[in-house]
């Protein structure tokens, strides 16, 4: 496999840098070459497949929450009933 170098001083070490262009509404996460600061690539700062499972995560939970709570009110139903 080819080792990854700078195109501008042939270095092989890279750093992630956040980073917001002006006039940018979003941040940015910049590849740059760890000795000349030449940027090599861009990413979005935030992880995208790290946030979706965080949220999958979530709405895990509150569909387990509106389930249980779909128990209580068929049991407070069915005490309903018996009384009456
Ligand atoms: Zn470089």
């Amino acid at each position: 496999m080819a080792r990854p170098t700078c195109p501008a001083c042939q270095n092989s070490r890279f750093e992630a840098v956040n980073f917001e262009p002006s006039g940018s509404k979003f941040k940015f996460v910049s590849v740059q070459c760890a000795s000349c600061g030449a940027i090599v690539g861009v990413m979005d700062y935030t992880n995208i497949g790290a946030e979706l499972g965080s949220l999958r995560k979530d709405v895990k939970r509150l569909s387990d929450a509106v389930e249980q709570t779909k128990s209580y009110v068929l049991d407070v139903h069915r005490l309903v009933q018996r009384r009456s």
